[in-house]
C-alpha cells in the first residue's frame, strides 16, 4: 500500500494566465507589469489601474517579499493533505500593495511569524508551477 499523495485542484491554463503559473519552470515568478508606468498588476486584468494603459506585460520580479499575515489550516479538506499548513498572503518587494495569496512551506508551520522575510520557490504539479514560499 501506498501513502496517498493530496491532488490539488489545478487552475485551468489560458493564453491570460499561463505566463503566471509557468513561469516557475525559468526559476521565476512573473506578474504582469504596465509597460507604460511600471506598476505591477496582481491579479492581471485588461488595463492598468494607474494610467489605464493597454500596454501590459509579463515581467519577473525579484521573488522576494515579506508575509503579511497568515493563517494555520488545521483540517485535512483531502487524502495525503497534511496538516497544520500555512496559507499567508505575501507582500512583495517590488510595490506597496502588491500580495499574493500562497502556502509558505519548508519550516514548521509553527515557527512562521507576520514580518517574516521569504522567497517564491516552486513546486511543480503537472503543467503549473505553484509559486509558495520559503524563509529567505
Ligand atoms: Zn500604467
Amino acid at each position: 500500500m501506498t501513502t496517498p499523495t493530496y491532488q490539488r485542484t489545478l487552475p485551468l491554463l489560458d493564453d491570460s494566465n499561463r505566463f503566471f503559473w509557468t513561469s516557475g519552470a525559468e526559476g521565476e515568478l512573473r506578474l504582469m507589469r504596465c509597460q507604460e508606468c511600471g506598476h505591477w498588476l496582481h491579479p492581471p486584468g485588461p488595463l492598468c489601474p494607474v494610467c489605464r494603459s493597454e500596454r501590459l506585460a509579463a515581467e519577473a520580479v525579484s521573488g522576494l517579499g515579506s508575509i503579511e499575515t497568515y493563517t494555520l489550516n488545521m483540517r485535512s479538506w483531502g487524502p495525503g493533505l497534511e496538516v497544520p499548513y500555512v496559507v499567508a498572503i505575501v507582500h512583495l518587494d517590488e510595490q506597496p500593495g502588491l500580495r499574493l495569496t500562497t502556502n509558505i512551506v519548508g519550516i514548521p508551520a509553527s515557527d512562521v511569524r507576520i514580518g517574516m522575510r521569504v522567497r517564491v520557490t516552486f513546486e511543480r504539479d503537472e503543467d503549473v508551477w505553484l509559486p509558495l514560499f520559503t524563509p529567505a
